[in-house]
């Protein structure tokens, strides 16, 4: 990768060998040319390989002999790009320990600079717009070095020696405090961090312009706060994620161990979802995070969010600044056109940002520490390292719809896009075709193959297919859960096993024009085969049936179950939704509708505010399990998952009054025993799962409870199991099956 300081690391390694010669980045990576006694030549190869730059990945690499060259010294020369690029991109990386020391040292230049950064930290994906990474193709181009950063530029002793983000007070990028009449309100490096701290304590809104986009920030512990917040960014229940301004206060505050703790801590430095026990601290919580016993944290990955923290006593949300279900905002006049009416002070800057990205987010499974990404951005995209593709083709893969994201195959490497959003929303498209934009003008290549979902109606089809036309490319269309399918098989390289494949979603358009969504596949010799799925039960009313979970209730619910109905819906909508229910052909066998009817049946909502609500209060529920007093609904697994069959065994033990945490365990624990009992009956030795369903780290757990020895079991490592992971499944599908 560049833009991780390797050209300077070589440069200092090779002195420390007596090595003369030249160190240089092209479209393919570095080259470096040296001469010497043959065994230093070998000694400094190795070591380069051994220890590399700390944030650097060498993918390959190779040495070989040529014609005697006479160096007089050795030298970093330019960039040098001859052909199309053909290297890793570069993602954005949290500040370093170096870094922070350098801006909380009142000795230091750099005291209280938010925008510093060194070979070893600070943004990169983020403000890139073309490659190799040079200055001058980001858009720090915009701020010319001054003497001093000239000078540490160039000195091979600094940390700084050819850093191509280096800025400091004098040469780079100041902030701007102004309300949200944007009036300016005086403020110097040094007090506009407790300035911003101020209004934040005193209950304000702040619009804060990061290396990434606009974050929306409020005080945690103030309910009015938050609650303001919630309404003027029209997202009522969904939980905010909470910057903590410090390890140490974190840890005062929540019990987290060691996985958290290193996640929390990496250079990607995503959210990191902690379960709370035994809270004590001042957030308020269920303003927070209503109805959860969870909490998204994360600690400060910029300059400004360091400098921010310092000056807090109290942690603080800090959202995406966006309206809800927009794209992350990043520039300036759309922010105040935007938000003027969310926050109530801006904290702007003028580094233009080319790929505006959310931050990420991780959660472990509390037993057995099983790692999900719930959505991949900052730290991680745009790359996909293991994909170990051969292929002369040039593929794109455009993905789902409601957590879309990109995947494009140009070269050697395979790269995904952040995650990007709800398609339907019209900003999220226009960022969505931009990605596509810069994905084809930064390798300079179009994609021969374009692959899409099978859905007709998805934006990312549609858009699919007029690229492949406009482009004359070959037009592929994929099935949403081999996709998936295929998107596990990819992450871990199961093509030559024979393996049992279970996808479990919200919706997807299905071969046969049901909506899929609780799939059983079968893997081997590059064919899968769907050999078994959830019973299928109506779908009622479109897209309306994933925002109301009583739907999906009436939808599984037997005739002796219209009491419990009865509360859930007028007299009216009752009769409607039944007749509707005599004459409905739509069928569907979506795990994500039976959780909900789940978590409807057992009074936890019937309504989703935000995609998967019902899910997540409902694994919310459980504090800690024991598997010897679980019992699965089904009464013959090897007839397969029959969802009416669950609700009316669940309808049975709320009748008995038996614990709500019980049955939502038994509930899990017959999905996953079932799981287990069938792969055991059919000799699978690999089980792969996929799908939104399989956020639910309960479930994990469980399953990997259940599993005996001799059965592996596979989870997405570093994709997302929700549809962030489709474009990649597409790109494993189209390689490693249809070809
Ligand atoms: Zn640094
Ligand atoms: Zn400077």
């Amino acid at each position: 990768m560049q833009g991780v300081g390797f050209r300077p690391f070589v440069y200092g390694l090779s002195k420390s060998f007596s090595l003369t010669g030249t160190v240089s980045n092209n479209e393919e990576g570095v080259i470096i040319f040296t001469t010497g006694p043959e065994e230093s030549v070998q000694q400094f190869y190795d070591k380069l390989l051994l220890n590399p730059p700390p944030v650097s990945k060498i993918k390959n690499s190779a040495i070989s002999q040529i014609d005697f060259i006479e160096f007089a010294d050795f030298n970093i020369i330019p960039s040098n790009k001859n052909g199309q690029l053909n290297l890793p991109l570069t993602p954005d990386f949290a500040i370093c320990d170096d870094c922070k020391k350098d801006i909380q040292d009142p000795e230091n230049r750099r005291f209280n600079y938010p925008f510093t950064t060194c070979v070893n930290c600070g943004p990169r994906w983020a403000i890139t717009n073309t490659f190799p990474f040079e200055r001058n193709h980001t858009t720090m181009n915009d701020f010319p070095m001054c003497d001093a950063c000239e000078k540490e530029y160039s000195n091979s002793a600094d940390r700084r020696f050819h850093s191509q983000t280096n800025t400091c007070h004098t040469c780079g990028i100041g902030l701007v405090l102004m309300d949200n009449l944007r009036n300016t309100i005086p403020s110097t490096p040094q007090n506009i961090f407790k300035k911003i701290a101020k209004f934040l304590t005193e209950g304000k809104i702040m619009a804060i312009k990061n290396t990434g986009g606009y974050l929306l920030c409020c005080n945690a512990g103030n309910e009015a706060a938050i609650q303001k917040l919630r309404a003027k960014k029209n997202r009522p229940n969904k939980p905010f994620a909470i910057l903590f301004p410090s390890m140490e206060f974190l840890r005062n505050d929540l019990k987290i161990n060691e996985h958290h703790q290193k996640s929390l801590a990496s250079a990607e430095r995503p959210i990191n979802i902690i379960p709370l026990e035994n809270y004590k601290g001042k957030i308020a919580l269920h303003a927070v995070a209503p109805g959860l016993n969870q909490l998204g944290v994360m600690l400060p990955y910029s300059g400004i969010l360091q400098l921010l923290a310092n000056e807090l006593t109290f942690p603080i949300i800090a959202t995406s600044g966006n309206i809800h279900g927009s794209p992350i905002i990043s520039d300036n006049l759309e922010a105040f056109e935007k938000l003027q009416y969310v926050a109530d002070y801006f904290v702007l800057h003028h580094l233009e940002i080319t790929h505006p990205q959310d931050d990420s987010v991780v959660k472990y499974s509390a037993k057995f520490n099983q790692k999900v990404l719930f959505r991949r951005a900052r730290g991680y995209a745009p790359n996909y390292f293991d994909a170990r593709i051969n292929s002369e083709e040039k593929v794109m893969a455009m993905g789902a719809d409601l957590k879309s994201s990109i995947a494009f195959y140009p070269n050697q490497y395979l790269y995904v896009s952040q995650y990007l959003g709800n398609l339907q929303n019209f900003d999220v498209y226009n960022r969505f075709t931009s990605s596509v934009n810069a994905f084809t003008t930064i390798f300079e290549q179009l994609p021969e193959v374009v692959l899409v979902d099978k859905h007709p109606g998805y934006q990312s089809t549609q858009f699919g297919k007029e690229l492949a036309q406009k482009n004359k490319s070959e037009l592929v269309d994929i099935q949403h859960h081999k996709a998936h399918f295929s998107a596990i098989l990819g992450e871990h390289q199961l093509f030559s096993e024979k393996v049992l494949g279970l996808v479990f979603d919200g919706t997807g358009y299905g071969d046969d024009g049901n909506i899929w969504g609780g799939e059983f596949f079968d893997y081997e010799h590059h064919k899968i085969e769907r050999t078994n799925h959830i019973h299928y039960f109506d779908w009622l009313l479109g897209d309306k049936m994933a925002k109301e979970p009583r739907l999906s209730l009436l939808s599984l619910a037997s005739d002796d179950m219209i009491h419990a109905l009865s509360e859930k819906f007028t007299s009216s909508e009752l009769k409607t939704y039944q007749s509707l229910k005599k004459t409905n052909l739509l069928k569907t066998s979506s795990v994500g509708r039976l959780f909900d009817a789940v978590a409807s049946l057992l009074n936890i909502t019937d309504y989703n505010t935000y995609e998967g609500e019902a899910a997540i209060l409902l694994e919310n529920r459980i504090a800690e399990y024991n598997l010897k007093s679980c019992r699965s609904y089904l009464s013959d697994p090897e007839k397969g998952i029959s969802a009416t069959e669950i609700i009316k065994n669940i309808f049975g033990d709320l009748q008995n009054k038996k614990p709500t945490e019980q049955i939502i365990l038994n509930f899990l624990y017959t999905l996953a025993s079932s799981i287990v009992e069938l792969a055991k009956n059919k000799n699978y030795k690999h089980i792969a799962f996929s799908g939104g369903v399989f956020q639910n780290t309960t479930l994990v757990d469980l399953l990997i409870a259940l599993a005996p020895k001799e059965i592996k079991l596979y989870f997405h490592k570093d994709l997302s199991p929700n549809d962030e992971n489709v474009s990649f499944g597409q790109m494993m599908y189209y390689l490693n099956i249809i070809k």
